[in-house]
């Protein structure tokens, strides 16, 4: 009868005072979230029982529902409780977590967005990576897409959002050219991000990475204060196209993997093909600061 996909990975979600299992978690159809990608979400990770920049991830949670001006109603504790409680009734040590606000619907269907009650809701699945770990040595070959990233006067990309279809296209497009992903551009064709993760470049000036345009990742965020760490300046500025083809190393930052080594551009070998010197050591310093009570918060604390 109904053959739509009945098999889910493992998982927990939260949605509207409950946990439930993963195949649970369903969102009625008339929700806004749903039909307009009228939501926002924040996705934060759990590595060896530890969240990473849980705050952070919040942070920018909860400013991004303020900007589409729908509130998360629960206060920062409340969230962490819950994300938690989803992480251990899954059972992971490492699990990827996402916490979604959906604009909701209104029990007349009101076209009116202020008519809608928002939805929230969370779940823990396992731990995601853009790049498979055992592929970090041949690092990213990655494509510059032709497909302009939506304009950041349209839609702001600091809220983190589901308008995907340009990222969408952009990978099968890099799939058709037989790349692994691509990055997308703006319409002076200087490289912005892919879908879910930001980019840097290095030259004999330091690292670099745009900062109009972008959503401003919590992992570029890492990775700007890991540089400084390190005393590599960085600067937040454009690239060009021609420019990223030609640093002497670059990578991909993201919850879901961390720095990864991007080693083609466009068919065009980045230091030989090899992860670069830079980018390993970023890449060591951002796995050390997991255990580090600075930057990451054990799960049971918070339950
Ligand atoms: C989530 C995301 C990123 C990466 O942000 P992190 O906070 O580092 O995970 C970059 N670009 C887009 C479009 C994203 O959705």
């Amino acid at each position: 009868m109904n053959n739509i996909i009945d098999k889910f990975p493992q998982g927990a979600a939260w949605m509207g005072g409950n946990y439930m299992d993963i195949s649970e978690a369903k969102i009625p159809v008339l929700d806004w979230g749903f039909l307009r990608s009228d939501a926002t979400y924040d996705v934060v990770h759990v590595w060896n029982n530890r969240f990473f920049q849980l705050d952070e991830h919040i942070s920018r949670f909860f400013a991004s529902t303020e900007k589409l001006r729908m509130p998360c109603s629960l206060n920062r504790k409340e969230l962490k409780k819950i994300l938690a409680g989803c992480v251990r009734r899954a059972n992971f040590n490492n699990s990827y977590v996402e916490m979604i606000q959906t604009r909701g619907m209104s029990p007349t269907f009101d076209r009116d967005p202020r008519k809608s009650q928002p939805r929230f809701l969370a779940f823990a699945i396992p731990f995601g990576w853009i790049l498979d770990p055992k592929k970090f040595d041949t690092g990213i070959d990655l494509a510059i897409s032709k497909i302009k990233r939506i304009s950041p006067e349209s839609v702001d990309p600091r809220v983190k959002n589901y308008h995907w279809l340009d990222l969408v296209n952009g990978m099968f497009e890099a799939y058709d050219r037989g790349h692994y992903t691509a990055v997308l551009v703006d319409e002076k064709n200087n490289v912005l991000e892919g879908p879910g993760f930001n980019i840097f470049s290095l030259d004999e000036n330091g690292l670099k990475t745009p900062k109009i345009g972008v959503l401003e990742g919590i992992t570029r965020q890492t990775a700007i204060r890991l540089a400084s760490e390190l005393d590599i300046p960085v600067q937040e500025k454009s690239i060009g196209s021609e420019e990223f083809i030609n640093s002497d190393e670059a990578f991909a930052t993201s919850t879901a993997g961390g720095i990864i080594p991007i080693t083609k551009i466009n068919g065009k070998k980045i230091n030989n093909g090899k992860i670069g010197k830079i980018t390993s050591l970023l890449k060591n310093l951002y796995w050390e600061k997991h255990t580090d009570p600075q930057w990451s918060q054990s799960v049971d604390e918070l339950i």
